[in-house]
């Protein structure tokens, strides 16, 4: 091998190993961004099935009317699930008579379960 085909040969590695980081750079990349379009999408499936479940047992929440006030019952633990706005109008002193209207509705419910 004369000097000048040395020359060469030492050129074409060292493209060669420009290209392979180049391509070692893009795949890194491209596999960051595959692997955070997995987590949003992951995050969407989680949401989409916690919904309109209960955060304290997981089943599904069943709607309710209570003197005109829509409320959230979990019938497996028994919880309710309240808008904040419903909360504020119950804790505010004005509302005592629709609390009070509010709670025999609920007692009504947790008591009587069969609608007795
Ligand atoms: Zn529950």
């Amino acid at each position: 091998m004369d000097e000048k085909d040395h020359l060469g040969e030492k050129i074409r590695l060292k493209e060669r190993a420009e290209e392979d980081q180049y391509f070692a750079r893009r795949d890194q990349e491209l596999l960051a961004k595959l692997k955070q379009a997995q987590a949003a999408e992951q995050e969407r499936t989680i949401r989409e099935l916690a919904r309109s479940r209960c955060p304290q047992c997981g089943e599904r929440l069943s709607q309710r009317s209570i003197h005109g006030q829509t409320i959230q019952e979990c019938l497996s633990c028994q919880g309710i699930w309240l808008d904040k706005s419903k909360l504020e109008l119950v804790s505010r002193p004005k509302s005592e008579e629709w609390l009070e209207h509010f709670l025999e509705g609920l007692v009504r419910l947790v008591g009587h379960p069969k609608g007795g």
